[in-house]
């Protein structure tokens, strides 16, 4: 048979029936996957220096044998040492409350180690350092750089590079037209070919980042191509014709509790003017949380359902989707008949939400993605809304008006992710954009406190204060339960405080691998005001609104990125009573993360931090990590910088690519380009070259 890079990854050498599903865990089906399953960040072991040379202060990597090791008591709670020795001199590794160290190294084990070394307690120390055991065999060469993966339960980092190895000698050779080397050749980067063995099995770690480039580089280009294959098609694509009958929605407006901020009004007025006209509506609202996004949505919708079209409402989580029905519920309930469709809406009572949709006895569809999937026939969508588009990808937002024979529905997508304006162009190209800049009346910004795990007992102190007053609050911890990090886990957070700090309130926790009816029963509690405290992942990131939580609380705070931490702390400070942000953090997470975390406690408008991130980090992480289903190249877009200037080359270089297809000199190029924009997206683009 002949091989392709559409090959399933178990004809590669070393994956078998049972590593091939988990590989099927990461989202690796194909040997193109694999391949396309970059290293997140590499270990660099390539410079090793003697212990004897080292000062305090710098960062270094060592080699060594183990001298002893074990556990020690120590002002900051049990810690794990062990002293290394390469014979110029003796050095401490340290990983404080880390049971998970526990065998980990033994005397006369050999070990490479990195870190930052510093001078404690008399001695040379290297707290929480990257290190890797080396095998005897081993011992006498230098170290390499070594790429890391994300790795998953029964597949580690170094058994997915050993894969990818097998795969590299394999398939490398098949790999050439996907970026036209030419292209990147201008860029004066190395070829796709090239750069895979760069990103795999880099010799230095500047030629892992020229590998990565070029990778950002192809992932830009292909995006910009399809946002500007989209915008033709927006400019050409008819629509279901001009909505002509605004009452529902003018009496839902005159009807709310409140009285919309000028950007809201504004934004109506954008949304009306689209649907009045025989143009399909193709637009982004931008908001900070908390801007009051859902009553522009249900604006919307609700003009559909007025004049006599359906609304979809597809948001990204199942709490978000229960949420927003609720709202309807609230505020709009004798005007729509809404139906609800979710990954728990099954058999009969998934059937009459389809026969409901099909026969038009359902206004609007509020759900998550499980209403992208299968065989949902609408009577008459006109207007498809998607809530927190930031937590999908460009293919996602095409998927429901693909759905619909005929005339695309209107589309308005919202995001909560302020985006730099230098940046929104690239993302959303194809879209028009309204922001929503102003907030609601009566509201103050959380205050936000960065403390450090000694002192957490003062942001427990303030949430029994606040719950005292009838308020509630967060707690955010970012992983589930213990493992192979020393980074605090919601079990045991929920644990400690239920028996500690926080004894006698009412505590529930949730998180991503509870059972759904579960995590819906908890996250009810909460809202309904049945728990005082919730304990949880970031599953509380997007959307959720409970304006009687006052105070949130985030453990190692260190390890989320500003944009998450904005989201995070915008669950609070949405009532006219003050809210509190309490960020624990570590001291020695790097000086990045230390201006990250100041940062976030002085500023507060979500666009003055989206410019800082951009700024401190690079462009990668504004790229939805769902972009084309590959959650880790935006992860390493964000290691490797990605430059805004990067970004603007990709987006001229589709634009010349376009160019050349338009005028019919792109030939088989240009059918590849399109062939692999299809590969990417979907086949959602009618552009067909004109020869
Ligand atoms: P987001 O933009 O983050 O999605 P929401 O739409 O959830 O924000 O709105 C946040 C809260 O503000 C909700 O409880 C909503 O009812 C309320 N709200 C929205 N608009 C206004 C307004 N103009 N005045 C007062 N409260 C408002
Ligand atoms: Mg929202």
């Amino acid at each position: 048979m002949r091989k392709c890079l559409e090959d399933a990854v178990r004809y590669v050498k070393g994956v078998g029936p049972k590593r091939s599903i988990l590989l099927e865990d990461l989202g690796i089906l194909t040997v193109r996957d694999l391949l396309d399953y970059l290293p997140f960040r590499i270990e660099d072991f390539s410079k090793v220096s003697s212990i004897g040379s080292l000062c305090a202060g710098e960062s270094a990597t060592v080699r060594g044998a183990v001298q002893s090791s074990g556990f020690v008591g120590s002002q900051r709670g049990r810690a794990f040492r062990v002293a290394v020795t390469d014979g110029t001199g003796l050095l401490y590794l340290v990983w404080y409350n880390a049971a998970f160290m526990y065998g980990a190294l033994r005397q006369g084990d050999h070990v490479l180690a990195s870190g930052k070394v510093e001078w404690r307690r008399g001695a040379l120390e290297m707290a929480h350092p990257t290190f890797r055991k080396i095998p005897s065999h081993e011992v006498a060469e230098s170290g390499p750089v070594i790429p890391v993966y994300h790795a998953t339960a029964g597949l580690s980092s170094s058994q997915i590079a050993a894969i990818v190895r097998n795969a590299l000698e394999e398939y490398l050779p098949l790999v050439d037209i996907t970026v036209p080397p030419n292209l990147a050749e201008g860029e004066g980067l190395p070829s796709e070919r090239e750069a895979y063995m760069h990103v795999h099995r880099p010799a230095s770690p500047s030629q892992w980042h020229r590998g990565m480039k070029t990778f950002a580089f192809r992932e830009m280009f292909y995006l910009q191509l399809a946002v500007q294959l989209l915008r033709r098609e927006a400019k050409t694509s008819k629509g279901p014709g001009p909505f002509l009958d605004f009452g529902l929605a003018d009496r839902f407006i005159r009807e709310l509790p409140f009285a919309l901020t000028r950007a809201q009004e504004k934004a109506v007025a954008d949304i009306r003017n689209d649907l009045s006209q025989n143009k399909v509506m193709n637009r982004l609202l931008q908001g900070d949380v908390g801007s009051g996004k859902t009553v522009v949505a249900m604006y919307a919708l609700l003009a559909a359902a007025g004049s006599g079209f359906q609304g979809a409402f597809l948001a990204p989580t199942e709490i978000l989707a229960r949420q927003h029905r609720t709202t309807f519920q609230s505020l709009a309930k004798d005007l729509v008949r809404v139906g609800y469709l979710t990954g728990a809406v099954t058999g009969p009572e998934r059937e009459a939400v389809l026969d409901g949709l099909r026969e038009g006895r359902i206004d609007i569809l509020i759900g998550t993605h499980a209403m992208l999937q299968g065989n949902i026939v609408w009577r008459k969508l006109g207007v498809a809304v998607t809530d927190e588009q930031h937590r999908f990808g460009v293919k996602q937002r095409l998927a429901l008006p693909e759905q619909t024979e005929g005339p695309s529905p209107h589309v308005l997508v919202m995001s909560a992710t302020p985006i730099p304006r230098s940046l929104a162009l690239t993302l959303y190209g194809d879209l028009d954009i309204t922001v929503l800049d102003v907030m609601p009346e009566g509201r103050m910004p959380p205050e936000t406190v960065l403390l450090r795990p000694a002192n957490s007992y003062r942001a427990y102190r303030k949430v029994r204060e606040e719950v005292f007053r009838g308020h509630q609050a967060y707690v955010v911890c970012p992983v589930i339960r213990e493992g192979k990090t020393s980074r605090k886990s919601a079990e045991e957070v929920f644990e400690n405080l239920r028996r500690g700090s926080l004894k006698g309130l009412r505590i529930g926790l949730i998180h991503g691998a509870m059972a759904r009816t579960a995590s819906e029963a908890v996250m009810e509690d909460f809202v309904f005001g049945r728990l005082d405290v919730l304990v949880s992942t970031t599953l509380v990131e997007v959307g959720v609104d409970v304006p009687n939580a006052t105070c949130m609380v985030v453990e190692d705070a260190g390890s989320f990125g500003l944009a998450t931490l904005h989201q995070l702390r915008g669950r609070v400070g949405r009532s006219r009573h003050k809210a509190y942000c309490f960020l624990i953090a570590q001291e020695e997470q790097g000086r990045a993360s230390e201006e990250r975390l100041a940062a976030l406690t002085r500023i507060t408008d979500g666009f003055a931090l989206a410019e800082m991130d951009l700024k401190l980090r690079g462009p990668g992480q504004f790229f939805g990590t769902r972009q084309h289903g590959q959650a880790d190249l935006a992860a390493a877009l964000v290691d490797c910088q990605v430059s805004l200037d990067l970004i603007m080359r990709a987006r001229e270089s589709a634009q010349q690519a376009l160019n050349l297809m338009d005028r019919g000199e792109a030939g088989y190029w240009g059918e590849a380009l399109l062939g692999e924009v299809r590969r990417k997206f979907g086949d959602v683009f009618s552009y067909s070259m004109s020869r």
